[in-house]
């Protein structure tokens, strides 16, 4: 049996479908699979936006990424015709000694990015809609702002099939079988073979890849939409895309319709998905009521019940970073996953790096922090103990 194409990629999410199109771009056979259709919501590449940022908060090293990937996001935009990335501008706000505002401002500082550090006072002036204490600070991001990622998600998919692409959807991968001069696709219409795979299943990773199985962790995040009283307050030209760190942990974006803001909190990890065939989809009412007492605090003017609310899942590593490169234990298969709730923004170049791995094993981006032979701890056994 020949390889039917040079690479397949498994999961055509965000990054899976960036992958396939870098591929085709390159003019590779690629073959994409995915178990549900082109662009759904049920894993981490839904619910309207995705804040976008070159500031870094942590490690250095994204910037360069974030910066690589903002001209692709521009080609894909170039190429479809659709509109993805809109760059608002982001703040970041909270106590002025809070770490993430300090590295974010340091970041800036130090790559000479533009950018103005606000007090609380010249913050409350400027942006009225949230709250700033006393000891409060603001670093804006005029580089900042979101991601589309239905449209993101599609618009990857669309050109690389314009250019050639082979599309499996609605397939489910029941497994990857590294060999020794190629690798194995299983799925419910029979075996096909590669020379490489590239694997992209979110927060599904653990059953397709012994490499993620106590190292990726399936979790449930929440976003909310929100109406706030005066709909012209939160505007894209008034109200950035925000963060606020510290004490209180919330993100969130300018109103895409006139009515509704969306906000994402966070004041603990989020939840565990034991079971990722079925995961629950209802947000509880304690939920509900530990968000109003947030949106109370900190975005006075936004009546604090939710209008709507979305839930999506995520594959987390221990140390907050993707796994991407080849598999320690099988060269051939190329692992792209734990994007730890802040891989959209990078998705492009990142689906650019896996397909330098896939066409020539190994790539010139500085992105060795995130290769899956480096020492990733496991998580606690009985997180991973499914229900
Ligand atoms: C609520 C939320 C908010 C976030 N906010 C931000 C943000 O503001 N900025 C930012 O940069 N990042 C953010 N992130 C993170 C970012 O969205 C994710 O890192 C990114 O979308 C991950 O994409 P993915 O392709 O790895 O996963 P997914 O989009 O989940 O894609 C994985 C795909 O693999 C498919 N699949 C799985 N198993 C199989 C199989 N066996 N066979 C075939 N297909 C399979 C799944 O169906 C799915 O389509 C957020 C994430 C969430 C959930």
């Amino acid at each position: 049996m020949d390889p039917e194409a040079t690479v397949a990629v498994v999961g055509l999410g965000a990054i899976g479908a960036m992958t396939t199109w870098r591929l085709a771009e390159r003019g590779v056979a690629v073959h994409g699979y995915e178990r549900f259709g082109v662009s759904h919501d049920r894993g981490a590449s839904a619910g309207q936006t995705r804040r976008f940022s070159v500031q870094s908060q942590r490690e250095r090293r994204f910037t360069p990424l974030a910066l690589e990937a903002l001209d692709l996001w521009r080609e894909l935009e170039a190429a479809t015709g659709r509109r993805l990335l809109d760059l608002v501008g982001g703040l970041i706000l909270g106590p002025a000694d809070a770490d993430a505002l300090v590295s974010a401002a340091r970041s800036a500082r130090e790559l000479g990015l533009d950018h103005e550090v606000l007090d609380s006072a010249e913050l409350a002036r400027r942006f009225p809609q949230h709250l700033a204490r006393p000891g409060d600070a603001g670093v804006t991001d005029p580089m900042g702002g979101f991601v589309r990622p239905e449209a993101s998600v599609a618009a990857a998919i669309e050109r690389a099939r314009d250019l050639g692409a082979t599309i499996h959807d609605y397939t489910r991968v029941h497994a990857v079988e590294p060999a020794d001069e190629h690798v194995v696709v299983r799925t419910p219409d029979g075996a096909r073979r590669y020379h490489r795979v590239v694997v992209a299943p979110g927060a599904w990773a653990r059953d397709l890849l012994p490499a993620a199985r106590t190292t990726v962790l399936p979790r449930r995040l929440v976003q909310a939409w929100y109406l706030p009283r005066d709909p012209a307050a939160y505007t894209f030209e008034r109200f950035p895309v925000f963060e606020r760190v510290g004490d209180f942990k919330a993100y969130g974006f300018p109103s895409l319709d006139g009515s509704t803001i969306k906000v994402g909190i966070y004041g603990t990890a989020h939840p565990i998905v034991h079971d990722t065939e079925n995961p629950s989809r209802t947000v509880g009412l304690d939920l509900v009521r530990s968000f109003r007492d947030v949106i109370a605090e900190c975005l006075p003017g936004v009546h604090p019940d939710p209008s709507a609310t979305t839930v999506g899942l995520e594959g987390y590593t221990t140390d907050g970073s993707a796994l991407l490169g080849p598999a320690p234990d099988a060269p051939n298969v190329i692992l792209a996953c734990g994007f730890s709730g802040s891989g959209f923004k990078f998705a492009p170049v990142m689906g650019d790096i896996a397909a330098d791995y896939a066409t020539k094993g190994a790539t010139a981006r500085d992105v060795e922090f995130l290769s899956p032979a480096r020492e990733v701890a496991s998580w606690p056994a009985d997180f991973l103990t499914r229900a």
